[in-house]
C-alpha cells in the first residue's frame, strides 16, 4: 500500500509514520527528515534549502521533487511507502501523480490527521526531536526513548517559525485536501486523541 500523509506540521504525521513502519514495514520518506541530513552532512542541496527552513518557508520545488524522485527509484519502495511532508503544494501533488505513473505505482490514498490550530501551536512549541533517529516527543526528557539518543529542539520549532510555518502550510499545503478528496482518496482522522488512539482509528480506517 502506498500512502500519502496530509496534515499541519505538528499534526503526529511522524508520528502515526512511526507506528505504521513499526507494525506493518512501510517505507518512511519524510522530506523533512531528507533535507535535515543534507543540512548535518553540509551537502550542496543541503547549504541550499537551510536558510528556507529555518525562514519557515517551502524549500523551492526543483530541490525537493529531485530527492523525492531519486527515493522513490530504491527498490525498497515496493514494500509500500509512506510519503511524509511531500507533496507540500499543488505542483508537487502533480508531479507525484506522473512521476507514479513512470514508475507503473499508484498511491492508494491520502492519510489526512486533522487537528486544530491551538493544538497545534501548543504541540510544536514543547515538541523535542531525536538527533539521532527523528523520534519526536514532548519537552521533558533528554534521551530518546526510541535509540538512546539526545532529544533537541528544531530551530523551526521556535515560536517566531511556527506561526511562519502555519502560514506556509494554510496558503500552500492545505488546498491538497481538496486534491485528494477530488482524487477520491482523502482518508481523514481526528488527530487531537492521544497517539495510540488515533493509530487505532486509522488502521480501522486503511482496513490494516
Ligand atoms: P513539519 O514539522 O513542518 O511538517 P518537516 O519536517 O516536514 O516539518 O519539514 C521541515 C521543513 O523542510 C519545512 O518547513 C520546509 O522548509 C522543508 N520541506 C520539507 N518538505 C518539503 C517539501 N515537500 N517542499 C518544500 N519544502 C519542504
Ligand atoms: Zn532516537
Amino acid at each position: 500500500m502506498n500512502l500519502v500523509l496530509l496534515g499541519a506540521p505538528g499534526a503526529g504525521k511522524g508520528t502515526q509514520a512511526q507506528k505504521l513502519v513499526a507494525e506493518f514495514g512501510f517505507v518512511h520518506i519524510s522530506t523533512g527528515d531528507l533535507l535535515r541530513s543534507a543540512v548535518s552532512a553540509h551537502t550542496e542541496l543541503g547549504s541550499q534549502a537551510e536558510s528556507y527552513m529555518k525562514a519557515g518557508k517551502l524549500v523551492p520545488d526543483e530541490l525537493v521533487i529531485g530527492l523525492v524522485k531519486e527515493r522513490l527509484s530504491h527498490d525498497d519502495v515496493e514494500k509500500g511507502f509512506l510519503l511524509d511532508g511531500f507533496p507540500r503544494n499543488c505542483e508537487q501533488a502533480q508531479v507525484l501523480d506522473a512521476e507514479l505513473a513512470t514508475l507503473g505505482k499508484t498511491l492508494d490514498g491520502a492519510l489526512y490527521v486533522n487537528v486544530s490550530k491551538d493544538l497545534i501551536v501548543k504541540r510544536l512549541s514543547s515538541r523535542r526531536t531525536c538527533r539521532a533517529c527523528a523520534y519526536t516527543a514532548p519537552a521533558g526528557c533528554d534521551v530518546c526513548p526510541a535509540c538512546g539518543g539526545q532529544m533537541y529542539q528544531r530551530d523551526d520549532d521556535k515560536p517566531e517559525t511556527i506561526q511562519k510555518r502555519l502560514e506556509t502550510y494554510e496558503t500552500q499545503t492545505a488546498p491538497l485536501v481538496d486534491y485528494y478528496k477530488a482524487q477520491s482518496k482523502l482518508k481523514e482522522v481526528d488527530g487531537a486523541a492521544d497517539p495510540n488512539e488515533v493509530f487505532a482509528r486509522v488502521k480501522k480506517l486503511l482496513s490494516l
